[in-house]
């Protein structure tokens, strides 16, 4: 058997373009008929009738049959078939991955979370990762050609176009995205996390048709996802977003990135377990200090949860955060002037402690007018964004939609 189209060279000829655009069409908006099609794309009705046969012998298109009409011809309605093709997502944490398969139509198949998993910049982290996905390839159960790509979130900056991640797994000349298509023998494209969650959460989240939006997202460390008309945002090289970076404060804290004074440094997960110690060590109370003389983890989860057993050392520290984090949106939201900003991220499960202060200090100082113009959500998708969010740019990317 000859391999299917989207697994080819076919692509990028005339005929591929124009297929991929009919899928996208699809996708955008539902099932169809021929006649609707050609008005929509501007090609002869001979035409689109050739291509959706040509899709439906790769399966990629079903014919739902004629449609009811009051009198005159029933034309056949096309749409997506959800079977023809499987997109999975790679949600790599710093505790544990969350991985995630999407069918062609971009319903959920299956998701696992949580599975344990240590971020290493290391070889043998970057092979650990390659096993989970082995692994999960083999619960599915399914033909591997199945599987059309693989979506990988990674933290940091990631240029998707070249492949390459500069942050994490930066190892060899070769482009992160070749190793992993080589070692797991399946298209794969690498995302920057952020970018791949506010992507989820436009395409199946909290989103209802807003087309300027910044995605926060909170987590260990900081990220932005920048939507503008409709479209992620990359900059050149795909390095935009870099939220957590911006030098807002003379605090003589270094940053992971080699520079001082990052907003992230007094905004972000590792910036909550940093104070803690620090408050701690200098006498104040909380319920995490037997972990802490113990030397136990004290990571994502467990500050979480200390937040929601009314830790009043972490919520005073979260408090100051959310005033912090509230004057750089207020910022961003002078330069960008967005129709909503989605707040994301796993210190986000902690509402009201952390979104009053912010909300307080973006009414406080970003502009009036600016401010009138922006709702703000809580992310729907919540830690599921970053799996969807893989999945669907896995699909877009095949398709040339981005
Ligand atoms: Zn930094």
């Amino acid at each position: 058997m000859t391999a299917r189209f989207l697994l080819t060279s076919e692509d990028a000829t005339r005929n591929g373009l124009l297929k991929k655009k009919i899928i996208h069409y699809y996708i955008a908006n539902g099932d169809a008929t021929i006649a609707e099609l050609c008005k929509e794309m501007n090609l002869s009705i001979p035409t689109v009738t050739k291509l959706i046969g040509e899709l439906q012998d790769d399966g990629y298109i079903v014919d739902f049959g004629k449609q009811e009409t009051s009198g005159g011809r029933k034309p056949s309605i096309y749409g997506l078939n959800p079977t023809s093709g499987y997109f999975l997502g790679v949600d790599i944490l710093r505790d544990r991955i969350n991985l995630g398969m999407l069918d062609f139509k971009g319903d959920k198949v299956r998701i696992e979370e949580n599975i344990p998993y240590r971020l290493e910049n290391t070889p043998a982290a970057l092979e650990q990762l390659c096993t989970v996905i082995d692994d999960f390839i083999r619960r599915l159960d399914m033909p591997k050609e199945k599987i059309l790509a693989i979506g990988v979130n990674i933290s940091g900056r990631v240029n998707p176009v070249s492949g390459y991640s500069y942050s994490i797994f930066y190892f060899q000349e070769k482009p992160l995205a070749q190793i992993l298509e080589e070692r797991l023998q399946m298209k794969v494209y690498i995302e920057n996390d952020t970018r791949a969650m506010a992507y989820g959460e436009y395409m199946q989240g909290i989103v209802k048709g807003e087309k300027n939006i910044l995605f926060i997202n909170m987590s260990w460390g900081l990220g932005l996802g920048i939507i503008i008309n409709g479209q992620l945002y990359y900059g050149k090289s795909g390095f935009s977003g870099e939220l957590g970076h911006f030098c807002m404060f003379d605090n003589e804290v270094l940053c992971h990135c080699g520079k001082k004074g990052c907003l992230e440094t007094e905004a972000s997960g590792s910036a909550l377990h940093r104070k803690i110690l620090e408050r701690y060590r200098e006498g104040s109370s909380t319920i995490l200090a037997q972990k802490i003389d113990e030397k136990e983890q004290v990571g994502l989860s467990e500050l979480l949860e200390a937040i929601q057993r009314e830790d009043v050392l972490s919520i005073e520290i979260l408090e100051e955060m959310g005033v912090n984090l509230g004057k750089g949106i207020a910022g961003l939201m002078n330069i960008f002037n967005p129709e909503l900003v989605i707040l994301g991220g796993m210190l986000f499960q902690t509402d009201e402690y952390l979104l009053l202060p912010i909300k307080s200090a973006i009414r406080k100082y970003s502009l009036n007018l600016v401010s009138q113009d922006t709702d703000f959500k809580i992310s729907k998708l919540k830690e599921r964004a970053g799996i969807i969010g893989a999945c669907l740019l896995a699909r877009s990317k095949i398709l040339g939609m981005i």
